[in-house]
């Protein structure tokens, strides 16, 4: 086939998109090209919530294996495609079911908290979920002070920082492209762009964390950029910076560490990529065993029910 221009390439997603009535659904670290054919983009609840209510039977996730198959759990009712087969998360594969289930039963009355950014084997065995957006309020309002949170450790920590109240234990690890930054990053940055806020994710370590000027999710720092007047630097993956950038033109985002800020797995799925899913000839379809859906939807389902309560005692 012909090389075609990325705005024919788009035209023709869009076209096969309605021929086999599927909506696609983006994640915010895939490329600004991918977010602008999606019907849907944010983080992995998000996509979830989006993929439950969706009035297509078919959705195709732009993004990686635990975000398909937690929109798969959530939206049992639909067609849920990834949109390239080996987009893996290495930081989902490195804790065991195994030695969750083993902690559980040596600390029966420890609450076990896990990251929406987790296997769904890791989820089932846990008591609620959390995003990195609303982690710090759930965990504020659990009844239970003992905690063990999972699988990400730098998030884990930046959670117990801001709850001092609870007992928080954290799993080692994160994510490695974020914890990949370090101090001496921001610390150049600094120097290059002086008086300019940094936003950092909260998914960084916390050597870095503690030099920022406003630490959050993915979703608060799109947010911290919208607001802003005109100038930030951006510590999370590079697709935020390049969306925000190709967003507000007229402002001054900067990448911080850019040769670090790089996910391998959300970088596999391109326009072809998502061409060729929507073909059913990349990809692969998510097929999730009953029990192990269910198991893993308790714990969403728990940290939805508490949103709701806390929203309501607001109201
Ligand atoms: Fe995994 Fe980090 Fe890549 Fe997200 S950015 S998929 S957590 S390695």
């Amino acid at each position: 086939m012909p090389i075609r221009e990325p705005i024919v390439l788009k035209e023709d997603i869009k076209q096969l998109k309605r021929e086999t009535d599927t909506a696609v659904f983006a994640h915010n670290y895939m490329d600004p090209d991918i977010v602008e054919i999606a019907d849907v983009c944010g983080d992995g609840f998000d996509l979830a919530m989006a993929a439950a209510n969706a009035p297509q039977k078919n959705i195709l996730i732009c993004g990686v294996r635990y975000i398909a198959e937690t929109a798969a759990v959530m939206a049992p009712d639909k067609n849920i495609r990834l949109s390239h087969s080996q987009a893996g998360c290495p930081m989902t594969g490195r804790v065991s079911a195994a030695r969750v289930e083993m902690f559980r039963e040596q600390n029966p009355d420890v609450c076990i908290v896990v990251s929406i950014n987790s296997s769904l084997q890791i989820k089932a065995n846990a008591d609620i979920c959390v995003t990195p957006t609303n982690a710090v309020s759930v965990i504020r309002a659990l009844s239970r002070d003992k905690i063990l949170f999972l699988p990400d450790g730098s998030l884990g920590e930046y959670i117990a920082k801001m709850v001092p109240e609870k007992q928080i234990e954290v799993w080692p690890g994160g994510c490695p492209v974020l914890r990949s930054v370090e101090r001496s990053d921001i610390e150049l940055a600094r120097r290059k762009w002086p008086n300019v806020p940094v936003a950092v994710s909260s998914r960084c370590r916390s050597e870095v964390t503690e030099l920022a000027d406003m630490i959050g999710s993915t979703n608060e720092i799109i947010s911290f950029c919208e607001d802003s007047a005109h100038e930030v630097i951006i510590c999370d993956e590079m697709a935020i910076h390049a969306r925000m950038n190709e967003k507000y033109p007229e402002k001054f985002f900067k990448q911080l560490a850019p040769s670090k800020l790089i996910c391998n797995s959300m970088r596999l799925t391109t326009l072809e990529i998502v061409e060729r899913a929507l073909k059913q000839e990349a990809g692969e379809q998510i097929l999730v065993p009953f029990d192990l859906a269910d198991a893993a939807r308790e714990p969403i389902d728990a940290m939805i029910k508490l949103m709701s309560v806390k929203k309501r005692k607001r109201t």
